[in-house]
């Protein structure tokens, strides 16, 4: 199954983006950079929980840990996909090392939405941790803003779909 060739999950996967950004655009901007990255999780029963990121020196947690703590509180399902967008319109980022761990440990199943070099497309979460001899991390800043957390990049089988999915490219950019 890919986003090009499955209507309902490239439905899915703007739904969940649109609420991550409406997310990040309510948050307060005290400058203090204490919410800069809001997430968006959907579980298998459709229903989307949101959270901010926490951001403080002892290594508050990043936005895709507070939202599915938000989803499990609420009595979620399994989650089914999941993503990340950065304030001052930074778009959808990449998982950090630390929540690629967390989410093939606890949601290993679910789809992480993650930037193209046109736009967002989604891949398992089992590949974002598969590591391919002389890849990097991409130097894309990373939910908790680090460029190089693991020093992996994702699968060779994480490439975006083909030309002509619905996924919107204004949302695949960060700086
Ligand atoms: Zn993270």
């Amino acid at each position: 199954m890919t986003t090009a060739t499955d209507p309902l999950l490239t439905a899915a996967e703007r739904r969940l983006i649109d609420a991550a950004l409406e997310v990040v655009a309510r948050l307060p901007e005290d400058g203090a950079y204490l919410h800069t990255v809001a997430s968006a999780v959907m579980d298998v029963h459709g229903d989307v929980h949101t959270g901010a990121n926490v951001g403080h020196f002892t290594g508050g947690p990043c936005a895709e840990l507070v939202a599915l703590g938000t989803a499990a509180a609420a009595g979620s399902g399994p989650i089914a996909l999941i993503v990340a967008v950065g304030d001052e319109g930074r778009g959808v980022m990449p998982p950090c090392g630390r929540c690629r761990q967390v989410l093939l440990d606890q949601q290993p199943d679910c789809r992480v939405i993650v930037p193209g070099d046109d736009r967002p497309y989604s891949v398992p979460a089992r590949d974002l941790l598969r590591t391919r001899p002389g890849t990097r991390t991409p130097t894309r800043r990373a939910c908790c803003g680090s460029a190089r957390s693991t020093g992996r990049a994702w699968s060779t089988a994480a490439r975006p779909p083909p030309r002509g999915s619905t996924i919107r490219p204004s949302q695949g950019r960060s700086r």
